[in-house]
Formats: C-alpha cells, structure tokens, sequence
C-alpha cells in the first residue's frame, strides 16, 4: 500500500465498540496517564451494546444472573447497584431483559468518554489495517487514515452460522442471520417456522417471534436435540487447585462424573461441579493438545455447553410451556434438503431415532446454530486483508484467530505482531472460555494494564 498520511494519531485504536470495546476504554480510562490517546472505532448506530444487548425484545434475557455481570472485576456489585436503583426488588440472582444490560454498558461508556479528554469515539467501520514506521494505519470506510501505536480488535463473533446444508432452493424464506430485523418481515403470525438449532440462539429468536405477535408453529432441529439447563442457585464448592485428572479430555470427564455422583448424595447441585471449573478453564484448554481438543469438539461440545450456558428459570418455563402447548417442536435429527413451492419451504430431515427421512412444510426458516468462528471464511474486509498480510492466522482447529495467553494476535510463523492485541470471542482458540462478560471485564482490565505499561516503556526508550 502506498504511504498514506494519518489524520489523527492515538497511542491505541480499539476497532469495535460493543461490550468489549466499551470495557477497555474504562479501564484505560481509570489508569491515569494524561498524555496516553486512545480511540474506539465502532460501526453501530448505538455503541456499548453490540449484537447482545441491542436486542429490542423484552423477552431476550440475560442468561448470567446480575450478580455476575458487573462490569469491573474489582467491584463485583456495580451492576446490581445500578439496577437497584433503577428496577425495584431487583438483586444479585435477577435475570434482566439485555437491552436493560445494553443501557448500563453504554451509561459507562459514555460516563468514560465524557470525562475524558485523551478518549474519543468514532463511527466507523475499519477496512485495514496497515504496518509503517512502527505505528499501524487504521483505514476507514469513510477514505480516512488514522494511526496508532497498539491495536485492539474487539470485534465480536464477526461471523454469521454456517450453513448446515444448501439453502439456495429456499429462496427468500431462508434467513442466516438470526438477529436481522428482517426474519418475520411479510411472515404471517399463523405461519410454520423452522429454526435450526435447539440453543440460545433458538430460544432467543423464539421467544422474539412471540413477542413480535407470531403464534403460529414452531419447530426446532439439532442432532442431538437438547435443551440449555436452567439457572437454580446453589453452594458453590470453588476448586484450590485444578485435579490432575484435567491432561486429557477423558480425565476431565470421569472426574465431573464423579465428583456430581458424590455431591447427588449429599443433596448438592451439579451446577456447583460445573461452575467451579470456570475459572480453570483456559488452563485445562492449553493443557491439551490439537488432537485432544478435536476429540472434545467431536464427543463433548454439546453436552458441556449445555450445562455451562444455561437459561434463566423464567426463560425455561416459557420454552416449557410452548412445548407442551404443542406450539414449540423440537426434532432430533439432521436436514436432508428443502425446496421451496409457491409460499412453504418442503423441508426433509432425518430422525436421528428411527432413522426415517420426514418432512416439515413451513414458511420461513431461520439459522440458530450460533456464530461459525472459521475466519478463512470471513467476509470482513479488515480480517481478510490481516490474514493476507500474515499479521493474523487461523487456529487449525478452525476457532478463530490464533492467540497467546496475553491476547497478541500471532502471525503466519507463530510470533506475536506488534502491538497487536484482541479481546472476548476472538480469544475462543486461545481460551476455550472467552465470551462472556465475567470473562470479557477480566481481560479489558489486564489489557488496559498491558497497553499503558508498554506505551509507557517504549516511550520512555525512545525518549532515553
Ligand atoms: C444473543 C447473545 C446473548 C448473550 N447473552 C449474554 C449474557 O447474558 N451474559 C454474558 O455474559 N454474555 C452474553 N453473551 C456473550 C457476548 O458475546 C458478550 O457478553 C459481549 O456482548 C461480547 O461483546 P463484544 O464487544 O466482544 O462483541 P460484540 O457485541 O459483537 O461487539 C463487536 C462490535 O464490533 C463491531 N465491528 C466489527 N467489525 C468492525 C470493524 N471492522 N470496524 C468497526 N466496528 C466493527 C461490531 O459491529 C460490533 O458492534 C451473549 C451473546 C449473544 C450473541
């Protein structure tokens, strides 16, 4: 690329705004060094909230209780005293709707840049990222050029579901994204829909159907055809130590086994087994090899991430009784095709019981398998141009970009880049365990220390 010149210059440009983005930006904010710039570009209409919590349904819940979603990991009661004040009865175990969770996540933000003259916002989408004179040039959509010293992308899951089959003779019915407005545009409330997939995701779109005046039919299709398990209180029991069962995928099974067997006679919850691994799990994650993490992927993925993401206890009883009203089907099995004539999709499947291929005629369906996390596939003008240049390489096991333990990007040789850092769903192939506020705020903060101990360091070298 020929040598451009940088409108403005930031000592860190963080290119997303929504949870993560807005996170880093506090916590760059509460390390004071008046003179260290940093910019958060974010290409939403709203900042903060991101893809989660800018749903407009009151239905779509968080599925963490409030007492684990502050966003400050040294001040674990900031969300529940902030919801006090604004929902009465609420407290630590309350599941609130998300855009109340998206209100509190941009109150922050704008709170960090308001009181801020060193940290500024900016809508736009960044299109590449280049390497000159030790510096990255961000480019924009709008033509713009900006420079910075260090790079943060917080760019979310980026991608959409990948497609289970080949939707091309579905036409318009077809939709693979679940959080476009469009899915119910010119869908009649009595009309059949399919959704594939029996996760969050299915719930979510659901439960949003319902709101937006939909009753008709609803079926819902996965393998293996269960359901999210749903939040109850417990005793925690937290781990001192990590057992050596953990080397291996199988030892980590046998050992889960057992130790609910053992808690089941003293009346204790399995949640208090599952819970207590978390803060372990990026340990145990780079305790196994490629070949162990394939072998998870293959034989435990599903069951794990139904018992570790779990729903609320209203969310749960309002998927239950959709399901005995008959109006909610859940199908386990696999597509086979679909083929579209006149307004209904034909849709045949296999039952993964018997074995017989059935069909399904509906209206519209809808792809709830969650974010495909292979980047080779992306579309994102930004990623690609990274992956081109090598500043960024896939996982082999195909979950996102490859990262080390403090968030660097690695390029194509395994190195770290310069100054290249991420954070949350980008750090799933370094991580396992990196979605999720309690995991995003933990990393927001260590990043920020990261930044400014470095700026600081190589401005003080080049100052000497
Ligand atoms: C439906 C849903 C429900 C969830 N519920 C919970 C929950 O209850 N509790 C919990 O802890 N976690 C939940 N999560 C997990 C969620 O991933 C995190 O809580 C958090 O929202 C992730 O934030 P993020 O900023 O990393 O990603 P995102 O929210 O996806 O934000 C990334 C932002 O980057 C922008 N962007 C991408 N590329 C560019 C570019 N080139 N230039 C500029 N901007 C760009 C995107 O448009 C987006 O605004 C949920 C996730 C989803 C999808």
């Amino acid at each position: 690329m020929p040598s451009v010149k940088a409108e403005n210059s930031y000592h860190v440009a963080v290119i997303g705004a929504g949870a993560s983005g807005a996170l880093v930006a506090a916590q760059f904010h509460k390390r004071v060094h008046s003179h260290l710039k940093l910019v958060v570009i974010g290409n939403q209409p709203r900042p903060a909230r991101g893809v989660a919590y800018e749903t407009p349904f009151q239905a779509n819940l968080l599925n963490v209780p409030a007492g684990n979603m502050s966003a400050f990991p040294d001040d674990g009661k900031h969300f529940v005293n902030w919801l006090k004040a604004r929902l009465p009865g609420s407290n630590a175990e309350t599941f609130v709707p998300r855009m109340m969770y998206g209100d509190y996540l941009a109150e922050i933000f704008e709170d960090t840049i308001n009181n801020s003259t060193r940290i500024e916002y900016l809508n736009a989408t960044a299109t590449a990222l280049n390497r000159e004179d030790d510096k990255w040039i961000i480019q924009l959509n709008n033509g713009a050029f900006m420079e910075a010293n260090s790079i943060v992308l917080a760019l979310g899951n980026l991608l959409l579901p990948a497609n289970p089959i080949n939707f091309d003779t579905a036409g318009s019915a077809y939709h693979l994204n679940p959080w476009s407005p469009e899915i119910s545009k010119d869908l009649n409330a009595d009309e059949p829909v399919l959704l594939i997939g029996t996760g969050l995701t299915m719930i979510d779109v659901a439960l949003s159907l319902r709101e937006s005046g939909h009753h008709g039919h609803l079926h819902a299709i996965s393998r293996h055809g269960r359901l999210y398990q749903t939040h109850k209180p417990y005793q925690a029991r937290p781990l001192s130590n990590l057992p050596k069962d953990f080397e291996s995928p199988l030892g980590a099974l046998r050992w889960i086994r057992q130790e609910i067997k053992n808690d089941e006679k003293s009346d204790a919850d399995w949640r208090a087994v599952i819970d207590s691994l978390r803060p372990y799990i990026s340990t145990i994650w780079n305790l196994w090899n490629q070949t162990q993490r394939a072998s998870f992927l293959r034989h435990a993925r599903n069951i794990w991430d139904i018992h570790r993401h779990r729903t609320s206890p209203e969310i749960s009883n309002q998927l239950s009784a959709l399901i005995e009203d008959k109006i909610l089907v859940i199908h386990k099995g696999s597509l086979i095709s679909v083929r579209s004539g006149g307004n209904d999709v034909t849709v045949h499947w296999q039952d993964a019981e018997t074995g017989d291929c059935k069909i399904i005629n509906v209206a519209r369906i809808i792809n709830c398998t969650g974010p495909s996390r292979d980047i080779t596939r992306i579309q994102s003008p930004l990623i690609k141009s990274l992956l081109a240049e090598g500043w960024i390489t896939s996982d082999p096991l195909k979950l996102g970009p490859q990262t080390d333990l403090p968030g660097r990007l690695l390029n194509a040789n395994g190195q770290a880049s310069p100054n290249l850092y991420t954070i949350g769903p980008l750090r799933i192939a370094g991580l396992w365990e990196s979605i999720a506020i309690p995991e995003i705020r933990k990393q927001a903060a260590e990043l920020a220390d990261l930044l400014v101990s470095e700026l600081i360091e190589s401005s003080l070298l080049s100052s000497s």
